[in-house]
C-alpha cells in the first residue's frame, strides 16, 4: 500500500431516521406463552395491598422490596387484600404460572419458583406502562421450554466481589435464569477457600503480573501487579442461599485436569514434574496440568468433598477442556497408570481421569457435568456435556444417552465482540451479535425427538481474560442475555424484529433503573458492502430506530477526490469502481447519539474488488459471514480479529478461483493471512497458483516458497509473483498436517483465516 501522508476530506451529512413501533405488544423478556389484553387499567396509586396466601414468604418479601425500592410503591400485605392475589393450582406443565391484571391482579403459580417467576414478570408489566401507577388490563400465562437456563461466569481471569457476583445473579433473576455457573479455578487464581489445602488461596489465589492488550500482540508486556482474591466458605454459603432465593441454583466448576497451574502453584507435587511455576499471567492453554497418578486423584476427592458440602446443586462440574498431553506422554507416574488399567493412550487416560471423579461423585449422589472434551477417549457413564465448540460434542453425547447442555462458541460466547464498530472495547476474538445469541436453538435438527430430551437446555459462557470489571462485564452480558432468555424460555419464540422492539421500547429502560451498563450495539449503524460489476457498492444503515446520524468521509491518499452524490443513509449507494493499480483507503467515520465515540469504518478500494469468487472448498459457515464477497470487498480483517471480516476454514487443502471477466494482465497476487495460535488459527503450509484463460485448462505456476511481501504495513500480505495474462486464478492453500504438540489444539487440523485477495497488473 502506497503513500503515507493523508490527506483528509471531509463532508458531514445529518441524516433522520424515523420509526414505528408497535403498541399493544407485550413488554416482558422472555416473552410468556400466551398474552391478551383488554381495555382499560388497574390502578393502585402509591401503595399496594398483596394477599399473599400461601406464597413463600421470601418471594413476598423480595416483591416487596422491588416495589418499594425500584418503584417506590409501599406495600402492605393482609390476608384480606384485594389488589394483588396470590393463587397456587395444580394440574399445569412445569414452572406455570399466569397473571390476570383486570379490576384486581391475581398471580396463579404451581411451584415456589413459578410463583418467583410471575412476580418477575408482573414488575416489567408495570415497566411498561408510562405511569408505573397502572398496569393496562391483561392476562398472561406462562411456562418455560427448557429447565436448563444457565450464564456462567469465569471469576479466575479476572476476580469478582461477592457484592459484584450478588448483582450477576440478581440481573439474572429479572430474566428467569435458573442456572448460575461459576467458574472458581483456572490457570490464572484458585477462588474457592479449601480447607484442607490452604495454600490453593494463600498462593493459588494471586498473581503478580497480568499480560497487556491482547495475549496475540507481539511483544508481549505485563502488568506487574499482586492481584487477586477468593471467597472464604462463609461468603460462598452466602452466595449459594442468596441465588436459592431468586431460584437460581449455582454449579461450581472446579478444572481439572487442565487449567490448573493456580493450584499447582501452591501444590507443585500434584503436577507431572512438581516444578514450581506461579500463578499464571498470561491467557491461553498450559502443559502442566494435574499428574494422574493417585495422590492428584485423592487431592481433588478431597477438594470436591468440602466443594460438595457448599453447594447442593445436583450437578458439579469437573471442567476437562484443554488438556494438553504432553507432559502426561512424559510421566512415569502417568504411563504406569495407563499399563495399569490397560488403557490404549493419554486421551483414554484423559477417559479414566474422568470416570474416577465420575464414580466418586455419583457415589456421593451427585452428577458429573463437563465440557465436551470428555468424550474423548469415551464417555464416562453418568456424565452430562456441556457442549461449547459448537453443537457436535452434545449432538453426539445425546445419541449416546447421555444429557447434554448446548453452550456453542458460535451462539453463547459473550465473550465475544457484539458488533463491527472501531469502538468496540478489545475482546478476545470471534463475532457474535444479539441477532447470532437470538437464532440459538439447542436443539439440533440432527436429533430424533427421542434424543432430544437429553438436552436439558442452554447457556452463555463469560470468560474474562479481557473483562476486568464490572462495568464491562455489563457490556458483554447486557442485552446479549435478554436474547438468550427468550430463546431458552419460550415454546415459540417470536421473530427477532418483535424481540428488538420490545427491546429498545422496554427493556433498555428497565434495564437503566438498574444501573445496567449494557451495550446498545444493536442501534449502531453498519456499513454493508454489496458487489457491483465494475466494483463495490456501500451503503451505511442503522438499526429501525429514531436516530441522528453523521457521517464523515475521509480518504487516504491523494488521487482519488470523493465525489458522492447527495445521498441518505440507508437508501444511497456509494461507488467505488476498481482501479488500475492504486489502493486507496477511505474512513467513514459515523456519529450517532447511541455510540459513545464516532465508530469507524475503513474500505481499501484495491485493483480486485468486487470480483467473483467460487470456493471450490466451502468456508465453515461459522465464519463466513459475507459469503464469497468477504475476500474481495475491499474490508482488511482487524487484528486482534473479529470474526466477521474472515473467511475461515478447517481443511487441510482450500481451493478457490477468482475470475477476472476477461483475460487480463497479472503481476502478482496478496492474500491476507491471519495467525492467532491461541485460536488454533495458523499460516499455511504454501499456496499453489494456476492460471487459465478459459476456465477448464490450467497453467501451474512454478512451485515457490512463499514470502511476506515486504513494505505493505502491518498486515503483511503474502504476496506471489504471477507474470501472466489470464482471466482465471485458482489458488490452492495447503496447511502443515495437524497442529503439532504442545501448542492449542494440538492433533486438531488447523485453522486457516483469510480476509482479503488483491491482484495487481503491475
Ligand atoms: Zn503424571
Amino acid at each position: 500500500m502506497k503513500g503515507t501522508k493523508m490527506r483528509f476530506v471531509a463532508l458531514v451529512i445529518g441524516v433522520l431516521i424515523s420509526v414505528s413501533c408497535g403498541f399493544s405488544q407485550c413488554p416482558i423478556i422472555p416473552a410468556p406463552v400466551t398474552f391478551v389484553t383488554a381495555a382499560g387499567q388497574f390502578s393502585f396509586g402509591e401503595d399496594i395491598a398483596i394477599n399473599s396466601d400461601n406464597a413463600p414468604s421470601g418471594i413476598i418479601d423480595y416483591a416487596a422490596n422491588r416495589f418499594t425500592n425500584t418503584f417506590g410503591i409501599r406495600v402492605v400485605i393482609s390476608p384480606s387484600a384485594k389488589q394483588l392475589v396470590f393463587k397456587k393450582v395444580a394440574n399445569v406443565p412445569t414452572d406455570y404460572y399466569s397473571i390476570n391484571v383486570g379490576e384486581t391482579i391475581i398471580i396463579t403459580y404451581s411451584s415456589d419458583a413459578s410463583c418467583f417467576y410471575a412476580v418477575n414478570s408482573l414488575f416489567q408489566l408495570i415497566q411498561g406502562n408510562p405511569d408505573q401507577y397502572s398496569i393496562a388490563k391483561c392476562f398472561l400465562k406462562d411456562y418455560p421450554k427448557f429447565s436448563w437456563r444457565g450464564l456462567h461466569l469465569d471469576v479466575s481471569r479476572h476476580f469478582f466481589t461477592v457484592d459484584e457476583v450478588k448483582r450477576y445473579i440478581d440481573l439474572m433473576a429479572l430474566y428467569k435464569f435458573n442456572t448460575f455457573h461459576w467458574h472458581l479455578t483456572d490457570d490464572q487464581g484458585w477462588r474457592i477457600e479449601i480447607k484442607q489445602y490452604p495454600k490453593l488461596t494463600e498462593i493459588g489465589a494471586w498473581r503478580d503480573s497480568t499480560v497487556n492488550a491482547h495475549y496475540s500482540t507481539t511483544p508481549r508486556t505485563y502488568t506487574v501487579e499482586h492481584t487477586g482474591g477468593f471467597y472464604t466458605q462463609e461468603q460462598i454459603k452466602e452466595i449459594v442461599q442468596y441465588a436459592a432465593n431468586r431460584y437460581i441454583t449455582v454449579i461450581p466448576e472446579i478444572e481439572m485436569p487442565g487449567h490448573a497451574r493456580a493450584a499447582l502453584a501452591a501444590y507443585p507435587e500434584l503436577s507431572c514434574t512438581g516444578k514450581q511455576h506461579g500463578v499464571e499471567g498470561l491467557w491461553g492453554v498450559f502443559d502442566d496440568i494435574f499428574c494422574a497418578h493417585e495422590s492428584s486423584i485423592q487431592f481433588l476427592k478431597n477438594v470436591l468433598d468440602e466443594v460438595m458440602v457448599l453447594f447442593p446443586s445436583e450437578y458439579i462440574h469437573i471442567g476437562g477442556d484443554e488438556a494438553p498431553k504432553t507432559r502426561w506422554k512424559k510421566c512415569a507416574k502417568c504411563q504406569a497408570v495407563i499399563r495399569e488399567n490397560g488403557l490404549k493412550d493419554e486421551h483414554e487416560l484423559q477417559s479414566w481421569f474422568v470416570t474416577q471423579m465420575d464414580m466418586y461423585l455419583t457415589s456421593k449422589g451427585r452428577k458429573l457435568i463437563g465440557w465436551d472434551e470428555i468424550l474423548e477417549g469415551g464417555l464416562s457413564p453418568n456424565a452430562t456435556v456441556m457442549s461449547w465448540r459448537g453443537f457436535d460434542g452434545g449432538v453426539d453425547a445425546a445419541k449416546q444417552g447421555h444429557d447434554v447442555i448446548m453452550s456453542p462458541g458460535s451462539h453463547c460466547y459473550f465473550d465475544h465482540y457484539q458488533s463491527k464498530n472501531s469502538t468496540e472495547p478489545l475482546a478476545i476474538g470471534g463475532f457474535t451479535p444479539i441477532e447470532k445469541v437470538y437464532e440459538f436453538n439447542p436443539i439440533p435438527s440432527s436429533l430424533t425427538a427421542a434424543e432430544a430430551t437429553h438436552v436439558l437446555g442452554g447457556q452463555a459462557n463469560l470468560w474474562t481474560e479481557y473483562i476486568p470489571d464490572m462495568k464491562q462485564l455489563e457490556y458483554m452480558v447486557y442485552p446479549r442475555a435478554l436474547a438468550l432468555s427468550q430463546v431458552l424460555w419460550c415454546v415459540e419464540p417470536p421473530s427477532f424484529e418483535v424481540f428488538r422492539s420490545v427491546l429498545i421500547k422496554h427493556q433498555l429502560n428497565y434495564l437503566d433503573r438498574f444501573k445496567v451498563n449494557y451495550s446498545r450495539a444493536m442501534c449502531y449503524p453498519e456499513m454493508k458492502v454489496s458487489r457491483k460489476e465494475d466494483g463495490l457498492g456501500v451503503v451505511f444503515t442503522a438499526a429501525d430506530t429514531s436516530d441522528q446520524l453523521s457521517l464523515i468521509v475521509r480518504v487516504d491518499e491523494t488521487n482519488i477526490a470523493p465525489k458522492f452524490p447527495d445521498f441518505l443513509i440507508g437508501k444511497n449507494i456509494l461507488s467505488f469502481k476498481r482501479g488500475i493499480d492504486s489502493v486507496v483507503t477511505y474512513r467513514f467515520e459515523v456519529k450517532s447519539e447511541y455510540m459513545p465515540k464516532p465508530s469507524e469504518f475503513k474500505m481499501t478500494i484495491h485493483p480486485s474488488i468486487g470480483l467473483n469468487v467460487e470456493y471450490i472448498t466451502a468456508p465453515d459457515e461459522r465464519y463466513n459471514s459475507g459469503g464469497n464477497l468477504t475476500l474481495v470487498d475491499g474490508i482488511i480483517g482487524a487484528k486482534p480479529w473479529k470474526g466477521n471480516e474472515w473467511v475461515g476454514f478447517d481443511d487441510q487443502e482450500i481451493e478457490f478461483i477468482v475470475d477476472l471477466g476477461k483475460k487480463t494482465k497479472i503481476d502478482r497476487a496478496e492474500l491476507n493471512f491471519l495467525e492467532d495460535i491461541g485460536s488454533w488459527i495458523h499460516l499455511p503450509n504454501f499456496v499453489r497458483i494456476s492460471v487459465s484463460t478459459n476456465g477448464k485448462k490450467w497453467a501451474f505456476l512454478p512451485d515457490k516458497p512463499i514470502y511476506k511481501a515486504q513494505g505493505c504495513g502491518k498486515h503483511l500480505p503474502f504476496a506471489f509473483q504471477i507474470q501472466k495474462k489470464a482471466r482465471y486464478v485458482r489458488f490452492k492453500i495447503v496447511t502443515y498436517d495437524t497442529i503439532p504438540e504442545g501448542m492449542p489444539g494440538e492433533g486438531h487440523v488447523q485453522w486457516t483465516f483469510l480476509d482479503e485477495i488483491m491482484l495487481f497488473s503491475k
